[in-house]
């Protein structure tokens, strides 16, 4: 008798719906004769870090939704959203409704930055601010933007690094024609910063950032890019990582530009620094006042070491921008170092280093959070062969159908979103944006209980 591969994907972001994409194509062996997947979500929303993760004036990344929304609406896939696995959902119970769970939860948190005084008030996350600028529903809908905060270090200079210097530096009302919700517009009015400080480590061949999203740094009117020359080191290290990578050749072309260029007198300044390693954030009374850093120098082999002198910079905000790091997922192992699930291609393993059967990871989970949104295709090609060769061994569900799934949802009074629920909010939305005086595309709604209304209506 013939039956349908079941598969729960926990994770409606990029990752999670492009395993989803490859596992519709996947070519079934005997007994399957069609696949279902249910993509599970603890947002009322898909979509993930495009829609919480993605600054507000990056339109163009967030067109890869439209791309993501052909695949949502695929007759095989369902989304269902507002479940948190771990807390409705554990491991055990989405194994009676499904073959395989593949987790796709990426990673939303701010790495730790384990230096004296980053719990001061006025210390905060990048992740944070991200996720508050995005209108994520989770997170308080006031920003604390400290009065007389002109001065703002931002540390790390990978690319969200780069998206939180330039939403901190760009005035509200420039951001006012994205989809910001009326709460951020209005927490950013009250955003006082003149001067954003972005400090690196290392020197100008071992930034992260990519050189389309640094050469949009100075097209705002409001802002002009200071690259300072000290520490604008190009050592042999430097130089083979520049002929080694045509892109990472293409950020230090922009870097040495911007260091050339004279500043036009804009109101707001974001200022470059490099080989500053920060070790300390100053506090008076509780509150940030400065920044330490030790001045470095670079080896020779990429890497820099500390020269023992140091600088302390006076600025009101600090924002570590030093990387993501994914949640634990409940029934799974976890690498607290690298922050991922343990796998093998995809396949989770114990801690023993076996295969826990049924169970699969893709995208930041897997692999760490780096990578631009199209690298985790390539991770879900591999996860989904891997699932489909271990096929034949998955262990059958005691309820393989989506209905019997919704049935177990609803006695447990899961108040689930679903695709059709996403469509009426996205309609909504979009909605708001039109009746905008400036005609925006999308006004996004924040709180989850009206998120979750507007999606269950009808
Ligand atoms: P990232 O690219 O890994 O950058 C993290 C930065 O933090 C690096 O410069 C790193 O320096 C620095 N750092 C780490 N630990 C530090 C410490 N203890 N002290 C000081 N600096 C420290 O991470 P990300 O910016 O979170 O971005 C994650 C991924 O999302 C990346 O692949 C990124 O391109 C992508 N993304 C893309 C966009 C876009 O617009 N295209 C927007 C946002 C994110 P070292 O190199 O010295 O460790």
């Amino acid at each position: 008798m013939t039956r349908q591969l079941r598969v729960a994907v926990v994770g409606a972001g990029p990752a999670g719906i492009y395993a989803s994409d490859i596992l519709t194509k996947a070519e079934l062996p005997e007994p399957f004769d069609s696949v279902s997947i249910d993509i599970i979500d603890r947002d009322p929303t898909p979509f993930g870090l495009i829609r919480y993760g993605v600054a507000p004036d990056h339109p163009r990344i967030k067109e890869i939704i439209k791309a993501l929304h052909r695949v949502m609406g695929h007759e095989d896939i369902n989304f269902l959203g507002n479940i948190e696995y771990g807390a409705d959902l554990k491991l055990e119970d989405l194994q009676q409704f499904y073959d395989a769970v593949v987790f796709a939860t990426g990673a939303r948190r701010d790495r730790a930055l384990t230096i004296p005084g980053i719990d001061l008030e006025g210390s905060f996350g990048g992740a944070d601010f991200v996720a508050w600028y995005d209108g994520h529903p989770d997170v308080s809908r006031e920003w604390d933007f400290a009065p007389h905060a002109e001065s703002v270090a931002v540390l790390g200079v990978g690319n969200v690094g780069l998206d939180v210097a330039r939403v901190l530096a760009k005035t509200a009302d420039e951001l006012l024609v994205t989809e910001i919700p009326d709460n951020v517009h209005a927490g950013l009015s009250r955003n006082v910063t003149k001067d954003v400080h972005v400090f690196a480590r290392r020197g100008p061949a071992q930034v992260k950032f990519t050189p389309m999203e640094l050469r949009e740094l100075s097209h705002s009117p409001t802002i002009d890019v200071i690259v300072h020359p000290e520490g604008f080191e190009l050592d042999e290290g430097s130089m083979d990582a520049i002929r080694a990578s045509k892109s990472q050749k293409l950020v230090v072309d922009v870097l040495q530009n911007y260091l050339a260029k004279e500043p036009t007198g804009a109101p707001h300044r974001i200022h470059i620094h490099f080989c500053q390693n920060p070790v300390e954030v100053l506090g008076e009374d509780g509150k940030v006042v400065g920044l330490r850093t030790e001045v470095t120098e670079l080896d020779g082999t990429g890497n820099a070491r500390g020269t023992g002198e140091h600088i302390d910079w006076p600025v009101q905000a600090v924002y570590r921008a030093i990387g993501y790091y994914s949640d634990t997922l409940s029934g799974l192992p976890f690498d607290q170092v690298h922050g991922v699930v343990p796998n093998d291609g995809g396949r989770v393993l114990e801690v023993d280093g076996s295969p826990l059967p049924g169970a699969y990871v893709t995208g930041w989970i897997k692999r760490g959070p780096v990578g631009l949104i199209g690298h985790t295709k390539s991770d879900a090609a591999e996860t989904i062969r891997l699932l489909m060769e271990d096929v034949d061994q998955l262990v059958a569900p005691s309820e393989p159908t989506h209905q019997a799934f919704l049935d177990h949802l609803d006695s447990l009074g899961v108040e689930y979103t679903t695709w059709a629920g996403w469509e009426q909010l996205n309609e909504h939305e979009r909605s708001l944006g039109e009746a905008h005086d400036l005609e925006r595309e999308r006004v996004k709604v924040v709180a989850r209980e009206d998120m979750v209304s507007i999606s269950r209506s009808r």
